[in-house]
């Protein structure tokens, strides 16, 4: 870390300022970022920071939890997940419980693994839980296309991918006060710059995209205060070294090629539309609700669990009443306490 640098940008930051102003990170990785640097300690009264819903594991709705947990009560089923996910509470119990009363629930660290276990495993049935934003989704991409020319006829993909965009509209049309979004570095790789550019058309909004070093983030919030007190471009790219205007159209087009725009459910936010991907018809037979068809009731959510308004940046996680007491990274009570990348983990442990 640069002190140095970040001390003149501390202080540019708080020359700058002037009028109060609230910035949105909107994505998981920055959230503990900025948590992890004390990034908040740095800035002048006027710059408040909330949390968005960029936490894949903490926005996947309760429901799909359960139907992860019905995949794995099935026979013959082997259901592969992310760590995190797996300890996420649903309705009644969590994958890592059902795992402990003998359910086949593997951690996976890549989705390609699913092929080579369902190759090892031609007697069962192979479910990938496949989550996040568009960061993960081409690596759900490939998984499918895969096993579609490899002909593997077990394997299924149980998809919650979620597209950045029109969480950041619904957002904003929420009417949560918003001046500027720090934009998810790792998910701009993708989509590149033209989204951003589009959503500041469409509202009065600043957006800079920026890196995970603590001098990266002050960076892009120097460039937000600018953007938002002087006018200029109001999008900025904060994140040059990484970040390319046109994004990976390679990447962008293969998840075209096997998902499609489809209405998403996210936790706190409620359905968006066009927030999703479903897997495209051609493809259906990777589908895991296709191939499986279960019945499952909609999920409850813990009792007094605040994530929902954590996501909308409505109340930060010491306003919920089970923060740090009843709910603690070894024992949650919600989703944004269990990521590694929920606005509550990065509270209890750096705050
Ligand atoms: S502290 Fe726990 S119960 Fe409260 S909002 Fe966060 S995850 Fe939910």
């Amino acid at each position: 870390m640069n002190r140095d640098l970040i001390e003149t940008l501390r202080t540019a930051i708080s020359g700058e300022s002037e009028k109060p102003i609230t910035l949105m990170e909107v994505c998981g990785s920055h959230t503990m970022a900025i948590s992890r640097f004390g990034i908040r300690s740095l800035l002048p009264e006027t710059i408040r920071l909330i949390s968005g819903p960029g936490c894949p594991v903490c926005v996947t709705e309760i429901t799909y939890i359960d139907y992860a947990i019905a995949l794995s009560r099935q026979p013959a089923t082997v259901v592969l997940s992310y760590g995190d996910l797996v300890r996420v509470p649903g309705s009644h119990s969590s994958l890592e419980r059902e795992r402990a009363g003998g359910a086949d629930v593997r951690i996976v660290y890549s989705p390609m693994q699913a092929l080579e276990t369902a190759r090892e495993n031609p007697d069962k049935e192979v479910v990938f839980c496949g989550i996040g934003f568009e960061t993960t989704t081409p690596g759900s991409a490939v998984l499918i296309k895969s096993a579609a020319e490899k002909n593997i006829g077990n394997l299924s993909i149980l998809g919650a991918h979620k597209t950045m965009k029109p969480a950041m509209s619904a957002l904003l049309e929420s009417g949560t006060a918003i001046d500027g979004y720090i934009c998810p570095g790792h998910v701009s790789v993708i989509t590149g710059m033209g989204m951003y550019r589009e959503l500041c058309n469409e509202y009065p909004i600043a957006c800079t995209v920026t890196g995970f070093e603590a001098e990266e983030i002050l960076v892009g919030i120097l460039s937000l205060v600018r953007s938002i007190q002087n006018g200029g471009d109001p999008v900025q790219n904060a994140y040059p070294r990484v970040v390319r205007e046109e994004g990976n159209p390679k990447a962008r087009s293969l998840v075209a090629e096997v998902f499609e725009p489809s209405d998403a459910f996210w936790r706190g936010l409620g359905s968006i539309k066009g927030s999703g991907l479903a897997v495209r018809r051609e493809y259906e037979t990777f589908d895991a609700y296709e191939r499986f068809g279960l019945e499952v009731e909609e999920g409850v959510e813990p009792k007094g669990c605040r994530c929902g308004e954590v996501l909308r940046g409505v109340c930060t996680p010491a306003e919920c009443p089970l923060f740090g007491n009843r709910c603690v990274p070894g024992d949650p009570v919600g989703a944004c306490m269990v990521s590694s990348e929920g606005s509550c983990a990065a509270w209890y442990n750096y705050s």
